[in-house]
């Protein structure tokens, strides 16, 4: 059975060539240039390299992108993708990526796209990784490969949003491995070098950065990350 598509912001059924309806599609805010260098944040002072956010951090990712902001229609369009069943919303977002990201993650051209994986428990709850659907998805449009299984959330975590900036970090430690059993550290050396890292939400980029330290240290060079909405942090 083909279900009809439905706008991601109001629900009303649109035609299966429309993203959103008409009325909706101001309502997700794109994320706008110039860039923070590093994360893909909308910069607040045009005049500056790096957000607030970013400056002194030094995470290890080498550079971020992302399509939306994380406010109004597109926080209602995640939450019901995430907490909803609303798995189509993913299609949504993946191509909003497409749209708002495509040049800047051809120029970084990654050999491989990963998701952010979920804790098991939560995969069994949910049915699906949100972070995974959308890089499948994107994967397609962008004709570069997704690999699911070489990341794992290996360690079960407070929900990070309840938590302060130090706290993110550690409730995160040891949180995501690579799956050395199932890919060698010479197979990701060799082959994944250059990897974009996908997420659904950025927010203090703590989760990020735990991935990007499990890949590097796996044998991956560098680390690019995407994420579908980048969160508000000022
Ligand atoms: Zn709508
Ligand atoms: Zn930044």
């Amino acid at each position: 059975m083909i279900y009809p598509r439905k706008c991601p912001g109001c629900g009303d059924v649109i035609s299966p060539e429309m993203l959103v309806c008409g009325r909706c599609s101001d309502s997700f805010r794109p994320v706008r240039g110039p860039h923070c260098f590093k994360c893909g944040r909308q910069l607040e002072d045009e005049t500056g390299e790096y957000c607030d956010e970013c400056t002194g951090k030094g995470h290890h990712y080498s550079v971020g992108f992302s399509a939306l902001m994380y406010d109004g229609a597109t926080r209602k369009a995640m939450s019901d993708l995430k907490f909803g069943g609303l798995a189509e919303n993913a299609d949504f977002f993946a191509a909003k990526a497409y749209e708002l990201c495509s040049e800047r993650v051809r120029a970084f051209a990654p050999d491989i796209m990963v998701p952010v994986p979920i804790h098991p428990s939560k995969m069994r709850k949910r049915g699906y990784n949100q972070a995974q659907l959308i890089t499948d998805r994107l994967s397609v449009i962008l004709g570069i490969g997704a690999v699911n299984d070489l990341l794992l959330r290996t360690k079960k975590t407070r929900a990070q949003k309840l938590l302060d900036a130090g706290s993110r970090t550690d409730n995160l430690r040891d949180a995501f491995t690579c799956d050395l059993s199932r890919y060698s550290h010479d197979l990701i050396s060799g082959r994944f070098r250059k990897v974009l890292l996908v997420d659904d939400i950025y927010t203090t980029g703590a989760t990020m950065e735990c991935c990007t330290n499990a890949l590097l240290e796996a044998g991956v060079s560098t680390v690019g990350i995407l994420s579908a909405a980048m969160g508000c942090t000022y």
